[in-house]
């Protein structure tokens, strides 16, 4: 989406691939002067090991935990996360406003630090961070209850109890787990056999395929859903205006996520 948003703009950069190790990561950054490289998007799983080589971290990365967004200018490198918004501006576009919603987030990973911080910072009222790991639920609610100590925000170990008893409470559920991701797209975050409260918007991360099997079960219950294609393009339209300074074209990204990915929208 970045090489078809500069050729629209007349800007003769290209985005590459940089498969690096973790101990590799200091090296890399150096190189970035003599290979004219002016920015970087970090995935998994270096989001938060960047951190310790950047000069300036922006206090939402900071708060989140993770940088998926580095700029270089003027030999001093910065790191950003542009997930958080790119969350935020998706569910806009959806015409969704979390503000005094309660969301269940399914998952504690990276992609659940930045949804948590993004919907507490638009004013949820609630959010019930619900993982299979305990130790990762507890810290990121630790973080973001620190930073937001005006929404509720709680933890519930995964279990089908725990999910039978949420089921009628919820405004906005977020699948930020990888279940159902390609190729394990018969695999679910929520067992169908529990009915989700009729108002509930359903949204899943994942962006491969466009809709997961969670989706599928969402609609066919007659649930407003969100799929990740959305976040995937904006949070790339935040960074491109983050190294360019200048606005995305977020049609042409969009349509260019949708050929990569091979699908109708
Ligand atoms: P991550 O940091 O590895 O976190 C994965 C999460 O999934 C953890 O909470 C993990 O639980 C949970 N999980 C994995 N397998 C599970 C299982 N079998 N049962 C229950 N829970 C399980 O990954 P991430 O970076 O947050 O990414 C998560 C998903 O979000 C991916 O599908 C990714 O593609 C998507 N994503 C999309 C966008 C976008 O732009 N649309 C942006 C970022 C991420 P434990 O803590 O117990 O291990």
């Amino acid at each position: 989406m970045h090489n078809a948003a500069f050729a629209e703009l007349g800007i003769e950069w290209h985005y590459r691939l940089f498969p690096t190790e973790s101990a590799d990561l200091p090296s890399l950054l150096d190189s970035f002067e003599a290979k004219k490289i002016v920015g970087a998007n970090v995935t998994m799983p270096h989001k938060r090991t960047i951190m310790s080589y950047l000069d300036h971290i922006s206090e939402d990365a900071r708060i989140i935990g993770a940088v998926n967004t580095v700029h270089v200018k003027a030999g001093e490198r910065s790191g950003y996360n542009t997930d958080w918004v790119g969350f935020l501006n998706a569910l806009n576009e959806a015409g969704v406003e979390p503000t005094g919603m309660h969301a269940v987030l399914l998952g504690a990973g990276g992609a659940a630090r930045a949804t948590c911080y993004s919907l507490a910072r638009a004013g949820a009222d609630s959010i019930t961070v619900v993982n299979r790991t305990i130790e990762h639920g507890v810290d990121l609610v630790k973080d973001m209850a620190e930073a937001f100590p005006a929404c509720h925000i709680a933890f519930r170990p995964l279990s089908y109890e725990t999910l039978h008893q949420l089921s009628a409470t919820i405004d906005l559920l977020v699948n930020t787990t990888s279940l159902g991701m390609h190729p394990n797209v018969s695999a679910s975050p929520w067992p169908k056999e529990i009915a989700i409260s009729s108002a509930a918007i359903c949204c899943d991360l994942i962006y491969r395929p466009l809709q997961t099997l969670f989706l599928k079960q969402a609609r066919k219950s007659g649930h407003a859903t969100i799929n990740g294609l959305g976040m995937l393009v904006h949070q790339g339209a935040v960074a491109f205006e983050i190294w360019t300074g200048q606005n995305a074209p977020l049609e042409t990204m969009k349509e260019a996520c949708l050929a990569a990915l091979d699908v109708d929208p």
